[in-house]
């Protein structure tokens, strides 16, 4: 039994489908020798190691899974002790060496490239999510190490391609030996989604050394030895400027113990709780306490949300894999269950309804999995590549091709990383919902494991960013996009309708035809959106106006509407991902022309409908609000006088 060999998607994007040759070229920067001697070996490598993965999770993890979700994790004595079942699985990943896979070979790592290890995530998190979110916290933080030296400057880099040193080189080694793992901790009771809001602080004391006060919530794994903390360093330049609070954060690691010869173990950050939760049993989430808590810088002071947003960026395309694997267990439960169930006469897999309900699964994982891989590649060769860019010794036009090879990719995976994690993660719910339903009475018992699947999918959308906040980020950067390459999008809008009418391919009528439709929603939010703004001019100066056109742009004033329709809008941004994505397939692999036709069958009607609703509805709703906000503004006033 393999999660890998029984799933013909996952083997298709292996096999035949992933850029190994680009992906293989981006990594030869470090100029020395190769460990494979072409990409048909190192490729047949990287399929290996996905077996492998496959293999683990079915056969080490799945069948513990259920025992991992009844025992937890527990504090004692300020220790959190895992439970033992998932230990043992662990122990069964690093005797296959998996925490290095990653890694570059200077640091004793077996340079797999990242798709392998999202792909991975997907098939873990198929046995089980939480294991899967703490596995993550083990070789994805060696690597965010490596990550982050290379990009402060402190990893050194051998004349013409090659490193021989980084700076948390140490602490990588015991990672990858599986001695140690980390966190990211981010979270306070007062700031989520809010990160302006966070109070910890750092200071330095008399001789240099940062310390770290304060408390973190909601932190995974938060019982780990290295620690990456956002903490103030800065306070608000003005008060009233909304990222002032951002530009005040800075990026730290701590240690958060250290294991004494006499086998004590001194602590440094203190475990004040562990959270019960609904579900993600297998993963401790920790309340910590930071009390003067040593630290080393990472980058500079004040570049904390941009240390922060380079993990991120990486972690929430690893959670979209991961809500595809809990999607791929939920869909396959239910379709066991709706062959072997029988009612009026029949399996409830024959009944249309359930029928239906099984398609739907089936088509929105597999276009779900083409954005994934699409996403992942272009976030691997984007960071590959940069680096390749900067540290290959390369020099004039060879170097500015292969920058603006970088730019296009970062672009890409800018783009369609909020999509996927917005997607993947409501889908994720969506189907283990499903799947309840299908299973009717039992589904509701434990006897199945549907419930749990269920309870363990419910957080997927609020970690690492909740949905609302990847559909404001898409909003944002779809609208402002629009204004800073406004012929762009008129040529995007008339290439659609082009394509619409002339193309003699029909897939590629109704594709270019659900672009028009996210187009014209696109328009719509921004012409009320310029509306609402000359409006809100028309009392002002026309000397301002200039000013309040180009640069006055206040997220939270100016962009009511389109905020209000944030999610219905990037609901069309991933069907319309997903459907190109697709038709692009199948162009170079004819037999997947059926799953692009499937898609559109589904999201031309989803788009309209979205179209509808944004074009049509929310007008009541502001003026509610803007009523509101303006009771409160005058309550203040009065309460001020
Ligand atoms: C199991 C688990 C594991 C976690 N692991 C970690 C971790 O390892 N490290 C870490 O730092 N944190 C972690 N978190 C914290 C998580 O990232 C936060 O819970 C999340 O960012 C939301 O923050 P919040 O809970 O404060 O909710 P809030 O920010 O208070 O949001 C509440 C609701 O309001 C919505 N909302 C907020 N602002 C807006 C807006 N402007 N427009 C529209 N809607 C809005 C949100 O989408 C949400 O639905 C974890 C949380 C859980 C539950």
């Amino acid at each position: 039994m393999s999660f890998f060999e029984d799933n013909a998607d996952l083997r298709f994007y292996v096999e035949r489908a992933i850029p190994w040759n680009e992906i293989f070229e981006a990594m030869a920067y470090r100029g020395r020798e190769r460990a494979f001697a072409n990409v048909d070996e190192a490729s047949e490598f990287y399929r290996q190691v996905a077996g492998t993965l496959g293999e683990l999770a079915a056969k080490e993890l799945a069948p513990r899974v259920a025992r991992i979700d009844r025992e937890g994790a527990r504090l004692e004595n300020g220790e959190v002790t895992d439970s033992p079942e998932l230990v043992k699985a662990f122990e069964a990943f690093r005797a296959a060496d998996l925490h290095r896979m990653c890694l570059p070979a200077e640091l004793g790592g077996l340079e797999v490239p990242l798709i392998v290890y999202f792909l991975g995530g997907e098939m873990i998190a198929r046995a089980d999510v939480s294991a899967m979110t703490h596995y993550s916290f083990h070789g994805g933080m060696g690597l965010a190490m490596v990550a982050y030296s290379i990009q402060e400057g402190t990893t050194e880099f051998r004349e013409g391609g090659g490193f021989v040193t980084t700076r948390f080189r140490g602490y990588v080694d015991e990672i990858a030996r599986g001695a140690a793992w980390g966190s990211m901790d981010i979270t306070e009771p007062n700031a989520g989604s809010d990160m302006a809001q966070l109070r910890t602080k750092a200071e330095q004391d008399a001789d240099g050394t940062w310390r770290i006060t304060g408390q973190k919530i909601f932190i995974t794994s938060g019982h780990g030895k290295y620690h990456f903390v956002v903490a103030r360093t800065e306070e608000a330049a003005r008060a009233d400027d909304p990222f002032a609070g951002l530009g005040g954060l800075s990026m730290f690691l701590a240690k958060a113990y250290d294991d004494l010869p006499n086998g004590q173990r001194q602590r440094h950050v203190v475990i004040e709780r562990l959270e019960e939760k609904l579900g993600h049993h297998g993963s401790a989430t920790c309340a910590l306490r930071f009390e003067s808590t040593p630290a080393e810088l990472i980058g500079k002071r004040g570049e904390g949300f941009r240390y922060m947003l380079m993990l991120m960026n990486n972690a929430r395309v690893g959670v979209g894999f991961e809500g595809i694997g809990l999607a791929e267990a939920a869909m396959r439960m239910a379709r066991a269950y709706a062959e072997e169930r029988r009612t009026m006469g029949k399996p409830i897999a024959r009944h249309e309804m359930i029928a239906d309900y099984l398609d739907e699964m089936e088509i929105d994982i597999l276009a779900l999995r083409a954005l994934a891989v699409t996403a992942a590649v272009h976030e691997e060769l984007g960071q590959k590549r940069e680096v390749m860019e900067r540290h290959g010794g390369l020099e004039g036009a060879a170097r500015a091709e292969l920058a603006k090879k970088v730019r296009h990719h970062k672009r890409a995976a800018r783009r369609l990383t909020p999509l996927l994690k917005y997607a993947a993660t409501e889908k994720a719910v969506e189907i283990a919902r499903r799947n309840m339903q299908i299973h009717g009475g039992v589904g509701y018992t434990r006897e199945y494991g549907a419930e749990k699947l269920m309870r363990d999918a419910l957080v997927m959308p609020v970690y690492e960013g909740t949905s609302q906040i990847q559909a404001l980020m898409a909003m944002k950067d779809t609208l402002t996009g629009i204004m800073k390459r406004p012929r762009a999008f008129a040529r995007k809008i008339a290439e659609a309708r082009l394509a619409q009418m002339t193309s003699r391919d029909p897939l590629e009528r109704r594709v270019a035809k659900l672009a028009s439709i996210s187009l014209s929603a696109q328009q719509f939010l921004l012409a009320r959106t310029a509306k609402d703004k000359l409006k809100s001019l028309s009392d002002a100066p026309v000397s301002t106006w200039a000013r309040a056109l180009t640069k006055d742009w206040d997220p939270k004033r100016d962009f009511a509407l389109a905020m209000l329709h944030a999610e219905r809008l990037i609901r069309i941004l991933a069907d319309e991902a997903m459907a190109e994505i697709l038709f692009e397939q199948s162009k170079k692999f004819p037999e997947r022309r059926e799953l692009c036709e499937r898609w559109l069958e589904r999201a031309e009607i989803r788009s309209r409908m979205l179209h509808e609703e944004i074009t049509t509805t929310g007008d009541r709703l502001l003026a509610k609000l803007a009523k509101e906000s303006a009771s409160a503004a005058s309550t203040l006033k009065d309460a001020a006088e």
